[in-house]
């Protein structure tokens, strides 16, 4: 069962992610591809992330011409879900015109194994192919909330 809450897309209540979950999130990030803003590296990418409560949120990146203001797609979809209460984030696709599967950025690697220790995050591309990566591969050892620890 498919339905819309809050801007969200619940897509079933189990903390799984079936196949139909991970088709959901491939069409919601190549539908937020479309949306992409990047004038300046023409590089457009869509995510979608899955919460372990199943609502799906989609984030496309968004430059500026100040660039290091510039936002990826996957920390857009991870804001708009945590602005909307969803945490605990289990399976994130990543959709991009390239030639081959693109990796999250260092920067949102640190986010996502943040929100989503136990993410499982999976590139593709309009082209053909096809990458998946458990967050622990793409960042083994993350700053966390411990490494503030200072007593
Ligand atoms: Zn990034």
């Amino acid at each position: 069962m498919k339905q819309r809450v809050s801007g969200a897309t619940l897509v079933g209540t189990s903390s799984a992610t079936s196949d139909a979950d991970w088709r959901e999130l491939r069409a919601m990030a190549f539908a937020a591809l479309d949306h992409a803003y990047a004038p300046y590296s023409r590089f457009r990418v869509g995510a979608a992330v899955r919460s372990r409560d199943g609502r799906i949120y989609s984030g496309c990146n968004v430059e500026n011409a100040s660039y290091p203001a510039s936002m990826c797609a996957e920390r857009v979809a991870i804001a708009t879900a945590v602005a909307d209460g969803a945490r605990d984030f289990i399976a994130l696709v990543i959709a991009t015109n390239a030639a081959e599967p693109a990796p999250p950025c260092g920067l949102c690697r640190q986010v996502l194994a943040e929100l989503g220790p136990r993410l499982e995050v999976v590139s593709c591309t309009s082209r053909s192919g096809e990458s998946r990566w458990p967050i622990a591969s793409l960042l083994p050892s993350p700053f966390t909330a411990h490494s503030l620890d200072r007593s």
